[in-house]
């Protein structure tokens, strides 16, 4: 099995790199899609440990799953809203779901009057992105009529930028003032509008809570500057098997990779079905001994070629594994040789991992005297 490695303490760094940037305003911890695939109770209770009190998920369900990992006073807030019938199970985890359109306001309003008392919410305004939240002209009905939200004690507005991780855009600007505007309309609370990248824009996107999630798991704010973070996810794959193979001669499916020039060829154990994306079938690469080995043919599903003609025999006999994240090679690394983004990385691991957990929980364990 593929090992993967989470090392809590780069996490807690980055938490604090975040909190000291943001404040006064205050960091959360954004931990949906099962912590960005890491595991959300792990990081959670890392998070909360740091000092973090503010947690996001997306779904009621992942609400249910973490809230008992967490303690009484961290708030859990559920960024898509209430979907029919959930209602019960957000009061029951003690959840603050955030309203995005008259509907969420009245599904609450009603929960409310059921539970007897007024129900914490955030509601979401949307200032520019076009994905989520209250448009201006549902803002201005509120404002015109506020009673709708009697039964609710909205503890949060917010919003959501499309380009914070582009630091050049005009249209953080942009957001951020429509925000402004559509906030002042709607009952006085803290205000939360910047993700990781809104995190880097400086002051004037803090507002009260920002809300960072990738920046948290070691990915680039900003795809316009340099990353500040630091790694917290390693993966290491096992050699399988060496070869060497005469010019000429394909490899793997397809036999998609054919050299002019005899190549040494080891096979992983690591595929598509462990979260490798398959467009990285002949791109990008892995590291043995700390010398890059091209991928060499098609991604298979328990499988990866590479070529590691240029890794000394010794340490190639050594090795036994190969990094295909860690030191030598980031998430943004792979994630640019396969199109897509960190995020998509991350959130596609599986769960054919060994599992290590370095950091935080081991000076735990140790101080416990397991
Ligand atoms: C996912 C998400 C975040 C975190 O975004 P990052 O880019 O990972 O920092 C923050 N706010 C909302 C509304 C989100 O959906």
């Amino acid at each position: 099995m593929a090992l993967l490695t989470i090392d809590l303490n780069a996490l807690v760094a980055n938490y604090r790199t975040i909190a000291a940037t943001v404040a006064p305003a205050r960091a959360a911890g954004v931990v949906k899609a099962d912590g960005y695939g890491l595991g959300a109770g792990i990081v959670a209770d890392a998070l909360y440990r740091a000092g973090c009190r503010d947690f996001f998920v997306a779904l009621t369900g992942e609400a249910s799953v973490l809230r008992p990992a967490l303690p009484a006073d961290a708030r859990l807030f559920v960024l898509n809203g209430i979907a029919p019938g959930e209602e019960a199970a957000l009061v029951a985890a003690d959840a603050v779901p955030v309203l995005n359109c008259p509907a969420d306001i009245a599904r609450w309003g009603a929960a409310a009057r059921i539970s007897g008392r007024r129900l914490p919410a955030a509601v979401q305004v949307d200032s520019g992105m076009s994905r989520l939240g209250l448009t201006p002209d549902e803002v201005a009905a509120i404002a015109a009529d506020p009673g709708q939200l009697a039964d609710i004690d909205v503890v949060l507005v917010m919003s959501h930028l499309a380009c914070g991780d582009v630091a050049g855009a005009d249209a953080n600007a942009a957001q951020r003032a429509r925000f402004e505007q559509l906030a002042a309309m709607l009952p006085p609370a803290p205000r939360s509008l910047a993700n990781s990248g809104g995190a880097f824009l400086g002051g004037g996107y803090h507002g009260d809570l920002v809300r960072p999630g990738i920046a948290l798991y070691g990915g680039a704010p900003q795809e316009d500057r340099s990353n500040p973070m630091q790694p917290v996810v390693a993966i290491d794959a096992r050699i399988v098997q060496w070869r060497d193979v005469p010019a000429g001669t394909g490899v793997g499916y397809g036999l998609t990779s054919v050299a002019d020039h005899d190549r040494r060829i080891a096979t992983l154990s690591y595929g598509y079905a462990d979260g490798w994306p398959r467009m990285l079938s002949n791109r990008g690469a892995a590291y043995v001994a700390g010398v890059r080995a091209p991928i060499a043919g098609r991604v298979s599903m328990d499988s990866i070629c590479i070529d590691v003609t240029d890794v000394p025999h010794d340490l190639l006999v050594a090795a036994g594994h190969a990094e295909l994240i860690g030191p030598h090679q980031s998430i943004d690394q792979v994630a640019a040789d396969a199109g897509t983004i960190a995020y998509e990385i991350l959130t596609s691991l599986r769960h054919r991992h060994a599992r290590r957990i370095v950091g935080l929980r081991e000076q735990e364990d140790a101080t416990c005297g397991s």
